[in-house]
């Protein structure tokens, strides 16, 4: 409700954690650095202009929270090479643009393949009902827009319907990011909305694991600096545990119902994220018993054939991969806001709405 949203962003509460946080961080030892792995924090931390209230000792960078970024090329080549085989590729907007090897779904488009932009998966599923032609969902997203998938996959879709899975799932990645050595970050904030699905004790081993605090957090300016103060203070304290600062939605367990979509269709799968690194168990592909609705095993896919020796057209300029491992920002980017714009986006991080260079090109960054 609005109201609700007025009492999350209320001034006043917002000056009293900023002045916590100056409390909090005037005797550091030493800077610190916390980590969001979330594209919609990103956006709330930018537009809200939250970085300009944080103490200079304290940063709070974008990891790989952007689902579009790290969706891999061949996996944006396999939805290419399935649109010129004349199915019709639904997906969703933000994947339109994203750059494959030869082309994007975009200029596939524009070459005469049937490519429709959806906003669920439910309208691809549509499609599939109007239509005898055969209908693939290209699906992207984290765990969160696979339980989605998911529950479209069990509704009983027509026989020409059929799923390209690149859903990621996050938990794996944060172990990855946790590991490389040039992020060194001294806590994580987790995405609340991923949470609700997953529940906040998911994150528990891999605070064991890795003795790096996690909080997590809501979307509104004060879920985020409530729970900056709280892992702020966790980091001060020495504690290594999971914090839930976003009750309201989140709780131990999750979203049991939710889960049990998700893992009923999904199983995890190893593989490349794109300009991060091989995350084992990051992929989610769909369990052997779907295959019926799998189209990696409806079509035969000859990616290497089609693709011939044709090179990436990325630039070697574009730091997607460093800024999605939290060790470069968008400003660090020679293009950015120059070549690289969002009417002409040289990288993925430009393309979605979740990227970093895009919600810094639409409402800055405040380093
Ligand atoms: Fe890549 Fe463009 Fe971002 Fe530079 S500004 S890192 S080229 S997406």
């Amino acid at each position: 409700k609005p109201s609700e949203r007025l009492e999350f962003r209320d001034p006043e509460r917002v000056q009293a954690f900023r002045q916590a946080l100056d409390r909090l961080c005037r005797d550091l030892p030493k800077p610190i650095s916390i980590m969001h792995v979330c594209g919609t924090h990103e956006q709330s931390i930018a537009r809200f202009g939250l970085r300009s209230l944080l103490p200079p000792n304290l940063r709070v960078i974008m990891g790989p929270g952007c689902p579009v970024c790290v969706t891999d090329m061949p996996e944006v080549d396999e939805a290419v090479y399935l649109a010129e085989q004349g199915v019709i590729l639904a997906t969703f907007g933000d994947m339109f643009r994203v750059p494959g090897t030869r082309k994007s779904l975009a200029e596939a488009k524009a070459e005469g393949a049937d490519v429709r932009v959806i906003y669920s998966p439910w309208e691809a599923l549509q499609i599939a009902r109007e239509t005898d032609r055969e209908v693939v969902f290209f699906a992207t997203g984290f765990e969160t827009t696979a339980v989605a998938t998911a529950a479209v996959i069990l509704s009983g879709p027509p026989k020409n319907f059929s799923v390209l899975s690149a859903h990621k799932y996050i938990p794996p990645v944060m172990e990855i990011v946790a590991e490389m050595p040039q992020t060194r970050v001294q806590g994580f904030l987790a995405a609340g909305h991923a949470a609700t699905i997953t529940g906040w004790k998911i994150f528990e081993r891999f605070v064991a694991r890795h003795g790096i605090p996690v909080v997590v957090a809501g979307f509104e300016p004060l879920d985020i600096l409530s729970a900056l103060v709280q892992l702020v203070e966790l980091i001060r304290r020495g504690e290594k545990r999971v914090v839930n600062a976003y009750p309201r939605c989140v709780t131990p367990e999750g979203n049991r119902n939710a889960q049990r979509l998700l893992w009923e269709v999904f199983e995890t799968e190893s593989g490349v994220w794109r300009g991060i690194a091989y995350v084992p168990n990051g992929n989610l592909r769909l369990r052997r018993k779907y295959a019926w609705v799998d189209a990696r095993a409806r079509f035969e896919i000859r990616l290497s054939e089609w693709l011939g020796d044709a090179p990436p057209r990325l630039t070697q300029e574009c730091l997607c991969g460093n800024i999605m491992a939290g060790i470069a920002t968008p400003y660090d980017c020679r293009l950015f806001g120059k070549e690289c714009t969002p009417e002409t986006p040289v990288g993925a991080c430009m393309v979605s709405s979740e990227g970093a260079c895009r919600i810094w090109y639409e409402y800055g960054g405040h380093v």
